[in-house]
This record gives C-alpha cells, sequence and structure tokens, in this order.
C-alpha cells in the first residue's frame, strides 16, 4: 500500500522503522532478530538502506597495492521482499543515484514493481567513503532531483526505450530526504529548500527527514516546508542515542546539532550504559511532543537493534 494513503487514512501517528543491510556473509536470521521485537508496536513501514561499494588498497605479490572496490552489505531488493513475506508489512527500499546508472536503476524498479513493493526512498546518497564529493556514475544521476524524475516518468509508463509501446507504468509512492538542519553542501536553507520544492514538483510524494534532537528545528523546518508551497507528509527520523562516542561522530557525519540541555545531560555521564539511559529518555520525550503535535509518523532510526527502539516505542505507543 501507497504510504501516502497508509498515513492519510490513519487517525493516529504512526510508528516506523529503518534498518540496515547485514554485512555479508549473515543470514538474514540478523534481520529478523531486530524486526521481531518491535512488530508489537505494528510498523507502518520498514525502510531499508541501502549501502555503496567502498574501495580499499591490498596489498599484492612484489609490494604493490591495488585498489579494489567492496560491498560490505547486499542490495536492497531481496532484504524487502523477505521482510514483505515474513511481517506482511510494507517494506521500503532506498534507491540512491551513487554507484547506478540509469538503465540499472530502470532494472532495478522494475524487479521492485514485479514484487509488490509500492513505496521507495529516492536519494542522490553519500559519497564513496574514500572521496571527498560525491561523483555521479557515468550515465547516472547527479542529485536526488534527477532520479525523483525517472522513476515519475516510469510512473507514466515511459522507460528509457522510447520505442516501447504499450507500456504499463510503475505506481511508485516516492519519498525523499529533508534536512532540518540543512543538507551539509547547501550554501543556505533558501537553496536547500529550493531543489527540495523542485523535487516535490517533479513527483515526490512525502518526506522523511534526517535526524535531530532539538524539536524545535524540525518544527521550524516544517513551517518553512508550508511555507514554500510544499504540502506533502512530513515523517520525522529520530536516533536513540546510546554512547559517548556518537557526542561527537553523530554530529560530524550527519551534520547536526545536540541541544545544549541533552548535551549537558550527557556530560554527565559516567559511562556508556548512562549514555543509553539518557538518550532512551530524551527520545521519549521527543517522541511524545512530536506526537502531541499531530505528526504522521515516527521513524525511529534502529540501525538493527531493537532493544532501545523497543523501550521508547512502548512509553510512546
Ligand atoms: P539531493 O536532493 O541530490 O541534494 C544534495 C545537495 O545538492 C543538497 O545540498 C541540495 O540542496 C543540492 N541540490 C539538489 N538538487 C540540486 C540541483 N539540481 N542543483 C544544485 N544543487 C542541488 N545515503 C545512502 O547512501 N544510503 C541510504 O540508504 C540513505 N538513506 C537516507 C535516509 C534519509 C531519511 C536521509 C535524510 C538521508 C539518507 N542518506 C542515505 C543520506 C543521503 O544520501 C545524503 O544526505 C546525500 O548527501 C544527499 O541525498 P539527497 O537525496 O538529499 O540529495
Amino acid at each position: 500500500m501507497k504510504l501516502t494513503e497508509k498515513l492519510s487514512q490513519s487517525k493516529k501517528t504512526l510508528f516506523s522503522i529503518e534498518i540496515l543491510p547485514p554485512l555479508k556473509g549473515k543470514s538474514i536470521q540478523s534481520i529478523y532478530d531486530g524486526i521481531d521485537p518491535l512488530m508489537e508496536f505494528k510498523p507502518a513501514f520498514v525502510d531499508v538502506t541501502y549501502h555503496r561499494e567502498e574501495y580499499v588498497y591490498k596489498k599484492r605479490e612484489g609490494g604493490y597495492l591495488e585498489k579494489v572496490s567492496i560491498r560490505k552489505r547486499p542490495g536492497t531488493v531481496g532484504i524487502c521482499a523477505a521482510i514483505m513475506n515474513k511481517y506482511n508489512v510494507d517494506a521500503v527500499p532506498h534507491i540512491i543515484c551513487g554507484g547506478f546508472t540509469r538503465e540499472e536503476t530502470e532494472n532495478a524498479l522494475i524487479d521492485l514493481q514485479f514484487l509488490g513493493v509500492d513505496n521507495v526512498l529516492a536519494l542522490r546518497g553519500d559519497s564513496i567513503k574514500t572521496e571527498p564529493n560525491f561523483v555521479p556514475e557515468p550515465g547516472g544521476h547527479a542529485y536526488g532531483l534527477d532520479l525523483v524524475k525517472q522513476i515519475g516518468t516510469m510512473n507514466k509508463g515511459q522507460y528509457m526505450d522510447d520505442e516501447m509501446k504499450d507500456a504499463e507504468p510503475t505506481n511508485f509512492c516516492i519519498g525523499i530526504a529533508g534536512y532540518p538542519e540543512k543538507h551539509f553542501e547547501a550554501p543556505n536553507m533558501f537553496s536547500d529548500m529550493k531543489y527540495l520544492k523542485a523535487k516535490i514538483d517533479a513527483g515526490a510524494d512525502y518526506i522523511v527527514t534526517q535526524m535531530f534532537f532539538d524539536n524545535k528545528k524540525f518544527f521550524e523546518f516544517v513551517q518553512l516546508c508550508r511555507d514554500n508551497g510544499i504540502t506533502v507528509p512530513i515523517i520525522p527520523g529520530l536516533k536513540i542515542l546510546t554512547s559517548k562516542k556518537q557526542l561527537t561522530a553523530l554530529p560530524k557525519i550527519f551534520h547536526i546539532d545536540l541541544p545544549q540541555p541533552f548535551y549537558e545531560e550527557l556530560e554527565k555521564c559516567k559511562d556508556d550504559k548512562q549514555v543509553k539511559e539518557a538518550g532512551i529518555k530524551w527520545c521519549i520525550e521527543q517522541s511524545k511532543e512530536l506526537l502531541k503535535a499531530n505528526v504522521p509518523c515516527l521513524h525511529y532510526y534502529t540501525m538493527g537493534t531493537s532493544d532501545t527502539t523497543r523501550r521508547v516505542a512502548k512509553e510512546v505507543f
């Protein structure tokens, strides 16, 4: 079912989660172990992230170094099919531009349509870890906007081969990313908003936000979207902070701030156990305030572990 239909039919705030594919060599059971304990909260959908290749240098005979491309995690098509089959819940694969030609994207979308996947989250994707900037694949897309346009075109029954006759249109509900604290490459919020609106105009149906720890920033972002004529549902993305390391790692990786009162609480913590408790408490408070504001859905970045999300969900739903 399309998420937008699900959201509009629900009278209350929904619950959803995001998981990442297991490392290659691990079984699908590791995914189920992360989802099983959360099923009692009836997730409206399960997002599955996409992780592109990395480059590593391998020492070869004679001492020379060979640059090798490796992918540590499998793609999303199989995992989404397995989740939908086991739980009868909508799985939402993240589709990225990075590393894909337009034709490969088209083929993946056709597979997803055959499997009954109704929703996709269309993203540009991160740059390769060892590269400073995002580089599009030759024949691929440079921006999320171009990917949204491609899916929108397939939804009209137009594929890359323009000689195709009577092609069945796909019927994807298209999600996109939004950044309450601005995407780090955007020179300012005005320009970020301009491109966000362009993606909506090109056919995107809903927005899921980057994680944030300060609800004020989310509320301001929603208002800014509405002021700019963006009327689609905006789903807040929430992460539970669980370790001291994340105090600096999350701001660095995701370009977000930790609000001062939260930071002061975390500073008092002696170890990761205490940080985890403070993180759960903060996320419960955040969630309850967002719930009061009638957000359409609370989306939790579980990163494959369920214990902390379960404790939050028990208090909130
Ligand atoms: P875009 O919409 O392409 O925007 C990127 C930047 O370019 C922004 O600064 C924007 O303002 C600017 N811009 C956009 N269009 C134009 C244009 N036409 N001309 C000039 N500038 C433009 N990454 C992964 O690799 N895998 C995942 O599974 C994944 N899941 C995510 C889920 C969520 C909810 C979020 C918020 C992010 C996720 N990401 C994921 C990270 C995401 O891929 C990165 O943040 C990436 O840097 C930007 O993606 P985007 O789709 O927002 O990009």
